[in-house]
C-alpha cells in the first residue's frame, strides 16, 4: 500500500473492491442475495464466485485496464462478474440486453474489449462482431460457459492493486441522439459516491433492499448494489420490476430504489396499500422526474414520503432530498456531501438564486472523461473541473435544486425559450390528465412549435385538444401554449422510465 493511500473505508483506498470488502459482515455466511425461487447467495459465495471468475479472466489474458463487455440478463452471477472485473483490475462495460446486434457492434468496436460475455442464445451473433475478443456466455440460471469454465478454478486472493484514479467501468450514455459516449468511471468516482449515499440515506443493520432495477445502468448496478455491499446486508433480488412480486416482497424489505414508473405502477395496483409498506423505512426515486402527483398520491396511500434524488451516468448521484429534513415534491434536494453544484449561463457564469440555467457539478463523483473523445470531454468539463450536466435547473432560496428539463429539450418558439416542464406541469393539473410530455417540432414561421402529448384517464376520454389548449392559455404566456395536443395510451419510455422525447419529436414532426 502506497504511503498516501488512506485506510480501508475511504474512497481513496484504491481498488473499489477492497473498500466494499472492508464492509462485508464478519460472518460470511450472512445472506447477500435472496431470490423468490429460494436461491440464496451469501457473502462467502460472493467472494468465492467473484474470485473464481476473476481467476478465469486472468487465465484469458485480461490484465489491468482491459475491458470486459457484458450483455446478459439480470442475475446474481452478473453481479459476481462485475465484482470479478473489479478484482481483476478490468474495466466493466455493461450493455443493455435490449441493444441490437448493430448497436452492440458499435460498442465493441469502440471499446475493444478483451472478453465479451453474452447470453447463451446470442453467442453466434456476438461471435460475428466480437473481433479478437474471447466470447463467453452467462445465462439467467447461473449456467453458461463462463460459470462452467470457472467452476473448478481456485479463487484469486484479494484483488489486483488499483489506484483510486484507475478506471473501473465504462458506462455508455443512454443518449438517443448522436453517438453514445463511453463515460469512464474510476474506483474513486464509484467509491466516494457509494460512501456518500450510504451515509446520506442512513443505512443500518436492519436494512434489506428490494432490488428490482436493471444491472446495466448506474442506478441498479452502482447506487443500489454498492449501498447493500457497504451495508453488509441482504438484497431481495427480482429479475425485473413486477408490481405483484414487489407487493409480495415489500413486507420483507426495508428500502426500495426505483424509477418513477415503479411508483406509478404500484399505485395503479389495487393490492398496494399502507399495510404492504408497514416495515419499509425508505422509498427512493430517481433517473427521471417524479411527478408531483405521484409523490402526493404515494404519501396519501402509504404514509411514506418518497425521497427523490438526482444523478447521471457521468457523475453518479449529485443531489438528494434529505433523509431527516423536508422532502419537497418536484425538487431533487441538496448536493450530496463532497459534491458542489452551481447553475450557470451558457458562458459558465454562475446565476443567482431562482434563476434558470444549466446545472454544473464538481466533486470526486465526476467521471474522468469520455473514452477516446477528448474534444467531447473538453467541451463538457470546464477547466475548473465543473461538469456541464445539460440539465436546465434552478436553485431556490432554501438551496433545493429543481430540474426544469434537459438543455436539448428546450424549445425555442419564435425566439422565446419554452421550458417543457413548465407547460407539462400546467397540463398535468387539468382534470383527467395522468401525465404529459411537451416537445418542439419544426415550424416554418416560429422555428419550433410547442406540441403536447397527453395520457388521460379512461373516464376523461372526451378531454379534447381544444380544452387543453384553452386551459394552458389561461395560465401561460401565448408563446408557451401548445399549438397541438395529441392523446396516447402510453408515453414512450426507455428502460429507465425516461420519456423518449426524440421519438415524440419524430412522430409529430409533420404536425
Ligand atoms: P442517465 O445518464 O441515463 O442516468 O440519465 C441522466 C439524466 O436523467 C439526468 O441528466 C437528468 O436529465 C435525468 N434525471 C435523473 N434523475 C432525475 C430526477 N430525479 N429528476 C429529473 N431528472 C432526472
Amino acid at each position: 500500500m502506497s504511503a498516501e493511500r488512506k485506510p480501508p473505508g475511504s474512497a481513496d483506498y484504491g481498488n473499489l473492491y477492497e473498500l466494499l470488502q472492508s464492509h462485508f459482515p464478519a460472518e460470511r455466511a450472512h445472506a447477500f442475495i435472496e431470490l423468490e425461487d429460494g436461491r440464496r447467495y451469501s457473502y462467502g459465495d460472493l467472494e468465492d464466485t467473484s474470485g473464481r471468475y476473476a481467476r478465469l479472466l486472468g487465465d484469458l489474458g485480461v490484465v489491468k485496464g482491459d475491458r470486459v463487455a457484458v450483455q446478459v440478463e439480470k442475475s446474481p452471477e452478473a453481479i459476481f462478474l462485475y465484482l470479478a472485473c473489479l478484482r481483476a483490475g478490468a474495466i466493466y462495460l455493461p450493455l443493455n440486453p435490449a441493444y441490437t446486434k448493430a448497436e452492440v457492434g458499435y460498442f465493441l468496436g469502440d471499446a475493444e474489449p478483451k472478453v465479451v460475455v453474452c447470453r447463451p442464445e446470442s453467442k453466434g451473433e456476438i461471435g460475428e462482431i466480437a473481433g479478437d475478443a474471447h466470447v463467453m456466455t452467462l445465462g439467467t440460471d447461473g449456467g453458461g460457459s463462463l460459470p462452467e469454465r470457472a467452476h473448478d478454478l481456485t479463487p484469486i486472493e484479494g484483488c489486483v492493486a488499483a489506484e483510486a484514479d484507475d478506471v473501473a467501468a465504462f458506462l455508455y450514455t443512454s443518449g438517443t441522439t448522436g453517438r453514445s459516449k463511453g463515460a469512464m468511471l474510476t474506483h474513486r468516482n464509484l467509491g466516494s459516491n457509494a460512501l456518500a449515499l450510504h451515509e446520506a440515506w442512513g443505512f443500518g443493520p436492519d436494512d434489506v433492499l428490494l432490488h428490482a432495477l436493471p444491472l446495466f445502468h448506474t442506478h441498479g448496478l452502482f447506487v443500489a448494489t454498492h449501498c447493500v455491499l457497504l451495508n453488509g446486508t441482504a438484497m431481495l433480488f427480482l429479475p425485473k420490476f413486477d408490481a405483484e412480486a414487489v407487493i409480495r416482497l415489500l413486507p420483507r424489505a426495508r428500502v426500495m430504489m426505483g424509477v418513477p414508473t415503479f411508483y406509478t405502477r404500484l399505485l395503479a395496483h389495487p393490492g398496494f396499500d399502507a399495510e404492504v409498506c408497514r416495515h419499509m423505512r425508505l422509498f427512493i426515486s430517481g433517473s427521471a422526474p417524479l411527478l408531483e402527483e405521484t409523490f402526493h398520491e404515494f404519501k396519501a396511500r402509504t404514509g411514506h414520503i418518497i425521497l427523490e434524488r438526482y444523478g447521471m451516468t457521468e457523475t453518479g448521484m449529485n443531489t438528494s432530498n434529505p433523509l431527516n429534513g423536508e422532502r419537497i415534491a418536484g425538487t431533487v434536494g441538496f448536493p450530496l456531501p463532497g459534491v458542489e453544484v452551481r447553475v450557470c449561463d451558457d458562458a459558465g457564469r454562475p446565476l443567482a438564486t431562482d434563476e434558470i440555467g444549466v446545472l454544473e457539478v464538481r466533486g470526486p463523483n465526476v467521471f474522468t472523461g469520455y473514452w477516446r473523445m477528448p474534444e467531447k470531454t473538453a467541451a463538457e468539463i470546464r477547466p475548473d473541473g465543473f461538469f456541464i450536466t445539460g440539465d436546465v435547473s434552478m436553485i431556490d432560496a432554501r438551496g433545493y435544486v429543481h430540474i426544469v428539463g434537459r438543455a436539448k429539450d428546450l424549445i425555442i418558439c419564435g425566439g422565446f425559450n419554452v421550458y417543457p416542464k413548465e407547460v407539462e406541469l400546467c397540463i398535468d393539473r387539468i382534470e383527467g390528465v395522468i401525465e404529459s410530455a411537451v416537445v418542439g417540432v419544426p415550424h416554418p414561421d416560429f422555428g419550433e412549435a410547442v406540441v403536447a402529448v397527453i395520457k388521460r384517464t379512461p373516464e376523461c376520454r372526451d378531454l379534447t385538444a381544444e380544452s387543453v389548449i384553452a386551459a394552458c392559455k389561461a395560465e401561460l404566456a401565448n408563446f408557451k401554449v401548445p399549438k397541438q395536443a395529441h392523446f396516447v395510451d402510453e408515453l414512450p419510455r426507455n428502460a429507465m422510465g425516461k420519456v423518449q422525447k426524440n421519438e415524440l419529436r419524430e412522430r409529430y414532426a409533420s404536425d
